[in-house]
């Protein structure tokens, strides 16, 4: 009752007041928010009427280390308690940035060794496309300025890093922004783009190790392996968005470890904080480095108020010890593996399911009504399960878009056995139900 009249006078004032982000008004209107979260524990989420549920996208892929960890609140009032803030433009600095680029640079591969911070992954992709091309004019390329990226990517939603987004849904407004170019996942479609773009044109190629967003695409054989060699060829710079796969999603520190490439820039951001603290950056290699100072004009003109903010910091280095500690890179490797092996028992049992991929603690689940005659569905399946799964305590993602029906999970690292056992049977359960 009391938690019920809770809910509906916080309801009440969400609809009046909060302007959700990605999200039809329409909607929050008539239905009201969903879920009024209270708490979360490991791998689970309290809503304020009193319900736990499983938080199998660890919230937006970025609650990593999983819910309640006082020890990320901890090591954010110590700092507060004795520098809340203070600025590092220019010159200046402070103890936990310093710390941090260290440690980052520590756990990159290659030689990514010098990061820019920011406070989520938007801003870091625009700090990535700005330095790029700052870079080529440093080195008198003055037409270097396009920026490719791939169909079906997400890189964010400021105007920059939503214009290299390859989901055209996102680039309605900010479709102004020139010199982005898209291509699908065939190394050729690159190969042709340069040929008929001219390499001098092109400042650099960005991409997901694995796509998030759009629907947990891994690449085809390769793929980075001859990216990294066509961009070397070409004069262009290779970024790397590890938003989602950075930090041990996928089981290695980062996505492109397994892919056998080393981009020039890596993006960074949720699992660096897992959530605990808003932080990303964007790393850059010794060579990159040790060009910018030897070419170095005046300033560059770009920083955020938040770039390295010293609560954010240090709060990001106490979920990097976490996950050091309590090896939870390992546990994604072997909850991954029985996750992965989860969806594919649920292939054999379900006609439905066309596909299942991943990749640790990272999988997708594609969903079609006829396999053999590629025929999807008229209505997406997987929103029907996502909101069946929801009735037997399960969050997870419907991802619909460019003719794609997918359910998409990313559980938190801290995930045991048996949480993985009730994932996949409460999926099996939802699919069984709705057909
Ligand atoms: N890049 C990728 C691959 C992402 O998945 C996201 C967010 O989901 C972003 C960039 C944007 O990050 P943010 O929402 O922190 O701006």
């Amino acid at each position: 009752e009391d938690l019920q009249s809770k809910y509906e006078e916080l309801a009440a004032i969400d609809k009046r007041h909060f302007m959700h982000p990605t999200t039809s008004f329409k909607q929050q209107q008539e239905q009201g928010p969903k879920f009024i979260f209270t708490e979360g524990k490991g791998i689970y989420l309290k809503d304020i009427r009193g319900n736990w549920i499983i938080d199998g996208l660890s919230s937006l892929w970025n609650v990593n280390i999983g819910h309640g960890r006082p020890e990320l609140g901890i090591a954010a009032m110590e700092q507060m308690k004795k520098l809340a803030f203070s600025s590092t433009f220019a010159t200046n600095s402070h103890e936990p940035v310093i710390r941090l680029s260290e440690k980052v640079a520590e756990m990159m591969p290659g030689d990514l060794s010098m990061t820019f911070f920011t406070s989520g992954g938007s801003e870091a992709n625009d700090t990535a496309f700005k330095t790029v091309r700052h870079y080529w004019e440093l080195k008198g390329c003055f037409g270097k300025k396009k920026i490719i990226s791939r169909k079906k990517s997400y890189h964010g939603v400021s105007v920059g890093a939503s214009s290299a987004t390859g989901l055209p849904a996102f680039r309605a407004f900010p479709s102004l922004a020139p010199d982005f170019y898209y291509v699908d996942s065939q190394i050729e479609s690159l190969k042709n783009l340069i040929k008929e773009e001219g390499a001098d044109t092109i400042a650099a190629f960005i991409s997901e190790p694995i796509q998030g967003s759009g629907g947990v695409n891994l690449p085809p054989e390769n793929y980075f392996k001859e990216v990294r060699e066509i961009c070397d060829q070409n004069n262009i710079l290779f970024i790397a968005d590890e938003v989602i796969t950075g930090f041990g999603r996928t089981g290695k520190n980062f996505g492109m470890e397994n892919f056998d490439a080393v981009p020039d820039i890596m993006v960074i951001a949720k699992g660096i904080s897992s959530g605990y603290a808003p932080i990303g950056g964007m790393v850059i290699s010794e060579k990159l480095k040790n060009e910018l100072i030897e070419l170095s004009e005046g300033v560059f003109m770009h920083g955020y108020t938040y770039s390295g903010h010293p609560m954010c910091c240090a709060v990001a280095l106490k979920n990097l010890e976490i996950i050091e500690e309590e090896n939870l890179i390992g546990n994604v490797r072997n909850m991954g593996d029985k996750m992965q092996e989860g969806f594919k028992w649920l292939k054999d049992r379900h006609e439905v399911i066309s596909d299942v991929r991943g990749m640790g603690l990272l999988g997708a689940i594609e969903l079609m009504k006829d396999k053999d005659t590629n025929t999807s569905f008229e209505q997406p399946l997987s929103v029907k399960v996502v909101e069946e799964a929801l009735n037997h305590g399960l969050l997870g993602r419907s991802i619909i878009y460019e003719g794609q029906d997918t359910l998409a999970f990313a559980p938190p690292f801290c995930i045991n056995k048996e949480q993985v056992e009730k994932i996949i049977s409460i999926i099996d359960t939802s699919l069984t139900k709705v057909l």
